[in-house]
């Protein structure tokens, strides 16, 4: 019976491009699959975006698009790498799909049915002037620990202090840099600490299914407390709107923590390709259900390190008491550094994957670099340039293209690329212990030992390079030009030892296929051979006619590889500019005093109809009369918020005609050059004390 195998990876957030780990996790999970299909199990390996929450919400309000747009936009950019790194999912689809509302829903009516939903007031912060609860990364505030400015909500980035929002010191919201209030709301809760779910979370996450590493983390956990009440908490599932994400049933303004619908998004994606294929235009929920609840069936998912809660706890919690099969495994990786430094957007170091493309580097270094490092333990990795070049220049083209280079062209200008079947002693001895060494790869494949796996390939490469030496084909080949009988022994020894090569060559190509899927498929035309499966390393390729060689695979240039590392070129010099914009030409005093800047109370502030971007003050500068400005500050203040407030203005511009009546100065206010990049404006206020009048100087 083959295995049947429903494979995933984590869904990416659709609020950025994939960056290197992305690529990682799939080149990871794509070479087990294709293992796994060369040994004939029924695999269906799929994947979505992640495209609901706050961020995104608040990233396409920024963006001017509707998050339906934003995440549409990062979607249709996942092919190109997808495709340039070979990696071959049967299906990609969106947590935001039809598919996956019902089925959230559904889950959750299941969930709710088990008396495992409660609903709680809680206390949250809320911005006033967005009229929104905020995420706790959307409000900032000093830390309550050091006291450090401009920290987020969780945790301190100068002392590491966790908190909650509400302990933060003049908090504020990142959004609109309002001051936030307490405000309840009622919220959905997963009761995780239901005896039931602790049961069977403590059986589920110690029976195997977990690495032994991970398994022992999450055995902490559950360590219970004296009074013998089990570690782990409810867990919050609902969100107030605004908030793009599913709504939850029979609570209207309320929907899923995006954590909640995500995973389903497993099952809605794969939903969604038994849709793709079905004949009679069904939706595909029933086919898909029912493949799913086959006890045959092994569920897989690879993730990263960061998210193991929601994978090992929620996820099968959730499947578990909504009826659901269990997932079989969860492999759990590390992450990707380079130069041992994780990777930091800002700093622009790391390895962007469309660059690696566009430099024309070959996907399939990548791939096997990365697979000749990983295990199956949930260590980190590292890229190396040095490493980098040294495997794939010295391994994979000195070790085992070049065993391929050195036998065609004999093969193909003295024997019409006919290959030999007898082989002699010594090459079926050598192919032999190729072939002997088949069901270990398997085995290692099977058990993410990808690195062993490269190991044990290029060791038995080094054996067919030592035959290659020992018998010289090269010097047989200017022995075996004359008509005696020794020039014959000769040819026919030649025609052997490249033989020998050539099926060598396409024993060790069946071994790293599931790494170098490309680079297999040309081999495989190379030798006028079906797709090979494992399987195939039994048999032999007897008198075969193979085609002329072409070239397969070039030797990293360090050169594109330096390019690739370097980090990106500034825009302007220098790369960021205080406030977005150089500081203006140098003046003098005198030029500073023809500016008469002058203390104003907002007397009186108002829309002006007509315009989107004015607000008309009314200002007291100390004078007998109150002066008129009209200023572009609408988008940053509602009107209320500026009357009775003191601020600075330019008394001794000359008065400007609007079409909107006289403007009699201007007001100060603080602003980013690019409003797209920081948005806001800030009106200037003067310290305590300042009065109506007075100049500024
Ligand atoms: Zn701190």
């Amino acid at each position: 019976m083959p295995r049947k195998l429903f494979v995933t990876t984590a869904l990416p957030y659709a609020n950025a491009a994939f960056h290197i780990g992305h690529m990682m996790e799939y080149i990871q999970a794509d070479t087990w699959v294709r293992a796994q299909r060369m040994l004939g199990a029924e695999v269906n390996f799929v994947c979505a975006d992640d495209a609901h929450g706050a961020p995104i919400m608040i990233a396409a309000e920024k963006a001017g698009l509707t998050p339906q747009q934003f995440v549409g936009k990062i979607a249709a950019g996942r092919a190109q790498y997808l495709e340039g790194f070979g990696i071959a999912f049967d299906n990609w689809h969106s947590t935001d799909g039809p598919e996956n509302h019902r089925l959230a829903q559904d889950i959750y009516l299941a969930l709710r049915d088990q008396g495992l939903i409660e609903t709680r007031t809680i206390e949250q912060f809320y911005d006033p002037e967005k009229g929104m609860f905020l995420p706790d990364r959307f409000i900032k505030g000093e830390c309550p620990k050091c006291g450090a400015l401009d920290q987020y909500g969780d945790n301190c980035e100068n002392c590491g202090a966790v908190y909650a929002p509400t302990d933060l010191k003049n908090p504020r919201s990142a959004l609109s840099g309002a001051t936030p209030v307490l405000k309840t709301s009622e919220h959905f809760f997963f009761k995780l600490s239901d005896p039931r779910c602790v049961a069977f979370l403590e059986q589920w996450t110690q029976d195997g299914k977990l690495q032994p590493e991970v398994a022992n983390k999450v055995r902490e956990w559950f360590s219970r407390d004296e009074a013998g009440k089990s570690g782990l908490s409810d867990w919050d599932i609902s969100r107030d709107a605004p908030y793009f994400g599913i709504q939850i049933p029979d609570a209207p303004g309320k929907y899923f923590y995006v954590w909640l619908d995500a995973p389903i998004g497993y099952l809605a994606s794969l939903q969604n390709l038994f849709a793709k294929r079905a004949q009679d235009g069904s939706d595909g929920a029933a086919a898909c259900a029912a493949y799913l609840a086959d006890p045959d069936l092994e569920q897989v998912h690879f993730i990263g390190k960061d998210i193991v809660t929601f994978h090992t706890l929620f996820w099968p919690a959730t499947l578990h008491f909504s009826g659901r099969k269990v997932p079989t495994a969860i492999h759990v990786h590390g992450f990707l550094t380079v130069h041992n430094e994780k990777m930091s957007k800002s700093r622009g170091t790391g390895i962007n994957p469309l660059t690696y493309l566009e430099l024309g580097l070959n996907p399939e270094w990548l791939r096997y670099y990365i697979a000749a490092k990983l295990n199956s333990r949930v260590e980190d990795i590292d890229f190396n340039p040095e490493d980098f070049i040294a495997r794939v220049n010295s391994d994979l083209v000195g070790k085992y293209i070049n065993i391929a280079s050195r036998a065609a062209g004999f093969l193909a200008k003295r024997f019409g690329g006919h290959l030999s079947a007898d082989l002699g002693v010594e090459g079926r001895l050598l192919l032999d212990g190729l072939r002997a060494q088949r069901l270990g790869v398997e085995e290692l494949y099977a058990g993410r030992e990808f690195g062993k796996a490269v190991r044990e390939t290029m060791l038995l490469a080094d054996r067919v390079n030592e035959y290659v030496d020992l018998h010289k084909p090269w010097e047989l080949a200017k022995q075996a030009g004359g008509d005696d009988a020794g020039a014959a022994a000769k040819r026919a020894a030649l025609h052997d030892v490249c033989s020998v090569c050539i099926e060598a060559f396409r024993l060790l190509t069946i071994y790293l296929k599931p790494i170098l899927p490309a680079l297999a498929v040309q081999v495989e035309a190379f030798l006028q051979v079906e797709p090979m499966q494992f399987a195939d390393a039994e048999r032999a390729l007897g008198h075969h006619r193979i085609a002329d060689y072409q070239h397969l695979m070039q030797r990293v240039d360090a050169a594109k590889l330096e390019a690739l590392l370097a980090p990106p070129e500034p825009v302007a010099a220098p790369a960021v500019a205080p406030g977005g914009e150089e500081i203006a030409d140098e003046i003098g005093i005198a030029d500073f005093s023809k500016i008469d800047l002058r203390i104003a109370r907002i007397v009186n502030a108002e829309t002006v109809e007509g315009s989107t971007k004015l607000l008309r003050l009314t200002l007291d500068v100390g004078e007998a009369r109150t002066r008129n400005v009209f200023s572009g500050i609408r988008s940053a203040y509602a009107p209320e918020q500026l009357i009775g407030k003191l601020t600075m203005m330019v008394a001794n511009l000359a008065p400007r005609k609007m079409k909107f009546g006289l403007s009699e100065g201007m007001v100060l206010a603080a602003s980013h050059a690019d409003d797209k990049a920081q948005p806001g404006i800030f009106v200037l206020e003067p310290g305590p004390g300042a009065q109506p009048g007075m100049r500024v100087r």
